[in-house]
């Protein structure tokens, strides 16, 4: 174990404080190395993290995890947070003809039944005709991108007004390329043995979750998942130093050389945020370089990238894709109409609607019953996301246009004066979705780090987007002899 002064040499340095660099700096401290996470942003968290608005404490980032993958309801219990169901309401899709609840039997908006009638609502008599051909072709070629295959076995109406509206909502994506293994892990192993998507949808469903119980949240919101995790790695020994971007990562004698660019230029500022959980080794040294044995990567692509260019002298490039922007905003409401939840949990906007600019809206009150109950009688919390085609809208535009929209999309009269507060929050290139064409080279990633001793990379930037992707990722990423977490746990795939 390297022995020298905390603030200039450390076992393990860890880039980037969302979950995954928490995961990682989680484990190392807990194994007895001497860590530290280096976060650019003024508070732990990454995507999972709070803000205030009406004086709610609400996720501005993720708000709900998918339970496919059984990661991060382990992580929960492992830090004892509670996970919620949401309230057993419907979601909606708003598309060309109209708002409709999504169908009962999907997966990401693949139907298992295309011929139900709830099917039928959306795609019409022509779109479940075409929908129920997938049993009678062949099984031949399977094209890997979700949109070709959805497009190949099951029509095009089915993939306008079910799956894109859908992909979109959770990836800020097109299905078009878009890895199937990443966003539905085990369809296309299921469509290879059952023949026909439906039916694999239906072997994956098994007896089947009513809808939109394939996620789930943290009573309180997902932003304590993160605060947990950085009180958890402060009380392992670990130090969470925030302000701090890293800009560049070399070789040196013995490890890695880490460059830290101040909050301020020309001074370095030290850990604020996370000083208020127990026991930090918190401090505000004027650090420009540190030294570490091993140096964990666990930012976003776009950033990941250079980062790992130059510390293996351009022998690893890692993939990205174009940075996607994303605007979320969130509206609180006084308006008892919102009480029935006239849209249950929210809506997502098919791509081709042209009077709604938002591309979903989650009614979050009426999704989360921790949240209901803090909000109080005929309060209501609307999140509406942004970031369809390539750019989001100017900051001036708001809070008028998400009331327009949510007026829209809820089918209830909304204006300034039911308005009790509104927030913006935009963020660039933290969505990236894996495309199937990527997925080779990002498979050869990790093998071409094993010959740069002591370089890591987890989170998003190899996993893709998502929670259980990126926690799954982030617990059994190589790291030295660091051990996986909850090792012998529920954290792997099943
Ligand atoms: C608006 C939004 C909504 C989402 N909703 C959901 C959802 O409901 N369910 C779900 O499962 N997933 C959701 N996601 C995706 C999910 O939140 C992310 O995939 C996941 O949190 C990524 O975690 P991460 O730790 O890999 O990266 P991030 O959360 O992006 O964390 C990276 C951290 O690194 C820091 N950083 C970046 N560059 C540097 C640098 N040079 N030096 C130091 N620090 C740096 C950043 O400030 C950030 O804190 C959502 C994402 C967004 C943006």
């Amino acid at each position: 174990m390297r022995m020298t002064g905390y603030d200039t040499g450390y076992d393990v340095v860890v880039v980037g404080a969302g979950v995954a660099g928490l995961i990682a700096a989680l484990r190392s401290a807990s194994s007895g190395r001497t860590t530290l996470v280096l976060e650019a942003a003024d508070e732990p968290g990454g995507c999972v993290r709070f803000h205030r608005v009406a004086d709610l404490e609400l996720d501005r980032g993720a708000e709900s995890f998918a339970t496919v993958r059984p990661a991060v309801a382990a992580l929960a219990a492992q830090l004892a947070l509670p996970v919620e169901a949401p309230l057993g309401r419907a979601a909606w899709i708003y598309h060309r003809a109209g708002p409709a609840p999504i169908p009962a039997a999907t997966l990401l908006g693949i139907p298992a039944h295309p011929a139900a009638a709830d099917v039928r609502r959306v795609i019409g008599w022509p779109g479940a005709a075409r929908a129920a051909l997938d049993r009678l072709l062949p099984r031949g070629r399977t094209p890997q991108g979700l949109g070709e295959l959805v497009r190949a076995r099951l029509g095009s109406r089915v993939l306008r007004r079910l799956v894109a509206p859908v992909v979109a909502g959770v990836y800020s994506a097109d299905p078009a390329g878009l890895d199937t293994e990443a966003v539905a892990p085990g369809l296309l192993r299921a469509l290879g043995e059952v023949g026909s998507l439906t039916g694999a949808v239906q072997r994956l469903r098994g007896s089947g979750p009513p809808a939109g119980s394939a996620v789930a949240g943290i009573s309180g919101g997902m932003g304590l998942l993160s605060r947990a995790l950085a009180v958890a790695v402060v009380e392992a020994g670990g130090e969470i130093r925030c302000d701090a971007r890293v800009s560049g990562l070399s070789r040196a004698a013995d490890g890695w050389a880490v460059a830290v660019q101040p909050a301020t230029p020309g001074r370095a500022r030290g850990a604020s945020a996370i000083a208020k959980a127990p026991g930090p080794r918190t401090a505000s040294y004027p650090v420009e370089t540190i030294l570490a044995d091993r140096a964990v990567i666990a930012i976003p692509a776009a950033g990941a990238a250079p980062l790992i260019a130059r510390a293996t002298d351009g022998a690893v490039t890692l993939p990205t894709t174009a940075a996607t922007e994303v605007l979320i905003a969130t509206l609180v409401v006084d308006e008892p109409l919102l009480d029935e939840a006239p849209r249950g949990t929210g809506l997502l906007v098919a791509p081709d609607v042209t009077d709604v600019a938002a591309k979903a809206l989650t009614h979050a009150t009426a999704k989360w019953a921790y949240l209901a109950r803090r909000a109080g009688a005929h309060r209501h919390v609307l999140r509406l996301s942004y970031g369809r085609g390539s750019a989001t809208p100017a900051d001036s535009d708001f809070p008028d246009l998400a009331l327009r929209d949510a007026a829209r999309l809820l089918g209830v009269p909304l204006a300034r004066r039911q308005l009790v507060d509104a927030a913006t929050v935009r963020y660039s290139g933290q969505l990236a979705a894996r495309r199937a064409d990527q997925r080779a080279a990002l498979e050869e990633i990790p093998v071409q780090l094993q010959r740069f001793p002591g370089l890591a990379l987890c989170g998003s930037a190899i996993a893709g987007t998502g929670l259980g992707a990126v926690v799954t990722n982030a617990a059994a990423t190589p790291i030295g002899d660091v051990p996986p977490l909850g090792a012998g746990s529920n954290y792997d795939e099943q």
